[in-house]
């Protein structure tokens, strides 16, 4: 199934609202990269060091009330950058919901990489079949469900569920993907 139709069903003002969704990203990230922001703290994630109340009050004024949240992630991640802290994102202070299939060439053998991703745009290395929530390793700990971008995974241990997917070439594409998947997984 097409994952715009999973997130829709047969909606179609939904469906057209998702056509539009790389042209709003990008201009998210317009407005991320000019968000005032101040930290007032070393805490980690870094969205815990920011006085949070003002910034989405700043935040407010440039999108809709359900993308506050997003661009301030997105704002910290241009700014600062990401990483990985206690196995969350740095950033956001959450778990991967997405991990990045990377087709590396190493000669003879086609291996491929894992990188977890929050929607922030952070990324770190991992491993396939681990739950970025709880650990849990090896196949046969995730429930899998096909969509035509993307694999869905849920573990059978913590219930967590996360997306799987191949790189794409387009950054706007890869970002596209990860929104999309939210707006799924906050359905399923
Ligand atoms: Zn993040
Ligand atoms: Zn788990």
């Amino acid at each position: 199934m097409e994952l715009d139709k999973a997130i829709c069903g047969e909606d179609l003002e939904c469906l057209e609202e998702l056509k539009q969704l790389p042209t709003f990203l990008k201009k998210v990230d317009d407005h991320a990269k000019y968000l005032a922001i101040v930290r007032v703290s070393d805490e980690l994630p870094l969205v815990k060091s920011i006085d949070i109340k003002k910034t989405r009050e700043e935040a407010e004024r440039v999108v809709p009330r359900e993308f506050v949240d997003y661009l301030i992630r997105r704002a910290l991640y241009l700014k600062y950058g990401g990483g990985v802290a206690n196995n969350r994102c740095k950033v956001c202070g959450e778990p991967a919901s997405l991990i990045i299939l990377r087709r590396q060439d190493t000669g003879i053998f086609e291996s491929l990489v894992a990188e977890a991703r929050c929607i922030c745009g952070s990324t770190w290395p991992t491993e396939l079949w681990r739950c970025p929530n709880c650990d849990v390793r090896g196949r046969e700990s995730f429930e899998v469900y096909l969509l035509d971008e993307l694999r869905i995974l849920k573990c059978k241990k913590c219930g967590y569920k996360f997306g799987e997917a191949e790189q794409p070439q387009d950054p706007i594409r890869l970002q596209t993907i990860h929104v999309k998947l939210a707006l799924l997984l906050r359905k399923i």
